[in-house]
């Protein structure tokens, strides 16, 4: 054993780790991770396969390809029409990434100092702490709070005000949203984006804030309100996007940040130092593809509405089907995005002994799974996903695995169950769960 390796991520295990591989081992249904299981359209393909032909195979611009950051240009200007009143200029506030995921890393690494402090809301998406962890910052989390809904059929995730007031200070380097939320499936309305302008403005002037917005075409039943459009907040705000999610190709791995220029070029130099460059012929693919999104795509009118209709209706049927299982679930309300949490806390009789146990739950002394150990005592969620991927043949997520490590034990009713997905595993969930 090696004795002198930096421990930089305490060992963090990522979640997919465990579920991905416990998954395949079971030959479960994939529900734990967020893949989209719809394929990129036809055209992208095209354009993706004529980009490698016509020899774009080589480096481009370190900011990512010229072609690219004019179209996304062209493709979000508009909509950061009330907060510059121009077009966005693809040379200084238009950054390429490799996906959302770097553009974290060049956002946060290089915005947060040794010990300044990101603030986000908890449950988060677990990259958040890491990466915030690699940058050497200190990450802090708002739990979010659950009440009933109207007629008391789910539960709806809510902002504590008190708590993110009290937590906003001179050390706040970063505040972190992300909109639509992951894993809650939570959209930011227009009051409180302007509640979160009004405290930040009042007790963290000097913060910066990162929107992660890669499910922004993904809205179910209401507006993408966007954080950057209120007030001043284009001046201090980075919002990232995913070319992946929003193609449905998401392993090419082609992102971009929109900033104004200084943030931009601060993003740009950590992406120079660590990258340079990523992808091409991905990179002219989306360019060559922004436009044609907006055309009629099997019977809607255009690409996005085919996709949201397809994982709103997945998410409905999703829910009806765990609902109708046997097994006691309360659903919480899911406004956009991947996924929708279900609380187990009723489920925890059903669940065998192994499972609830420390140690190895599988009766496979050989097994090659990576386990996440507990020590004292296995959070339900975790017993609970274990045990639906082993017995019953499906994968989903523990919900805590979204939470920092002494609130696991706190918030372990939820499980993320993944909507992202067609008609056919639709059909696949509801005759695995009806047996
Ligand atoms: N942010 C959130 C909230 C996500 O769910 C994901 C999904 N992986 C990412 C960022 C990373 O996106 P990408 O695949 O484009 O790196
Ligand atoms: N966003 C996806 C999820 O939350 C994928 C994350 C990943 O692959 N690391 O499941």
């Amino acid at each position: 054993m090696y004795k002198n390796l930096p421990k930089k991520l305490d060992n963090m295990l990522h979640i997919w780790s465990e579920f991905n591989m416990l998954s395949l081992k079971y030959n479960a249904l994939n529900l734990a991770h967020g893949t989209p299981g719809i394929d990129a359209p036809p055209f992208l393909i095209e354009n993706m396969v004529k980009a490698v032909r016509e020899g774009n195979n080589q480096y481009t611009a370190v900011q990512g390809h010229p072609e690219l950051r004019e179209a996304l240009s062209k493709f979000y200007s508009p909509r950061f029409k009330p907060a510059i009143n121009r077009d966005l200029d693809p040379n200084t506030e238009i950054l390429v990434t490799v996906g959302a995921s770097s553009a974290l890393n060049n956002a946060i690494v290089n915005l947060v100092d040794h010990g300044e402090e990101i603030l986000t809301f908890e449950p988060f998406y677990p990259n958040y702490m890491s990466i915030t962890k690699l940058g050497r910052g200190k990450f802090r989390t708002i739990p979010l709070k659950t009440s009933p809904t109207e007629d008391g059929s789910a539960l709806n995730f809510e902002y504590d005000w008190d708590t993110f007031e009290e937590s906003l200070g001179p050390q706040t380097k970063v505040v972190l949203l992300t909109n639509p939320h992951n894993p809650t499936g939570k959209c930011l309305r227009k009051e409180e984006i302007e509640r979160i302008t009004e405290l930040l403005e009042e007790k963290a002037p000097q913060a910066y804030v990162i929107s992660d917005d890669v499910y922004d075409f993904l809205t179910y039943d209401q507006d993408y309100e966007m954080f950057a459009n209120v007030g001043d907040n284009w001046k201090k705000t980075i919002t990232i996007y995913s070319g992946g999610k929003l193609m449905n190709c998401t392993g090419w791995k082609v992102g971009f940040l929109i900033a104004p220029p200084d943030l931009t070029r601060e993003a740009a130099l950590m992406h120079e130092s660590s990258i340079f460059n990523l992808n091409v012929p991905g990179q002219v693919a989306i360019a060559r593809s922004l436009d044609l999104l907006n055309q009629p795509f099997e019977g809607y009118n255009s690409y996005p509405e085919y996709v949201r209709s397809t994982f709103a209706k997945s998410k409905d049927d999703m829910v009806d089907i765990f609902m109708n299982s046997g097994i006691p679930f309360t659903p919480t309300v899911c406004e956009g995005g991947y996924f929708v949490l279900l609380d187990a806390s009723a489920a925890r009789s059903l669940i065998p002994d192994q499972f609830l146990t420390p140690g190895n739950y599988e009766d496979d002394k050989d097994t090659l799974v990576i386990q996440r150990e507990f020590k004292n005592k296995v959070p339900l969620d975790y017993a609970f996903a274990r045990w639906f991927c082993i017995n019953k043949g499906i994968t989903i997520m523990p919900g805590s695995s979204f939470c920092i490590e002494k609130e696991k034990d706190m918030i372990d009713n939820f499980i993320r169950v993944a909507i992202c997905k067609p008609e056919s595993i639709v059909q696949q969930t509801r005759q695995i769960l009806s047996q």
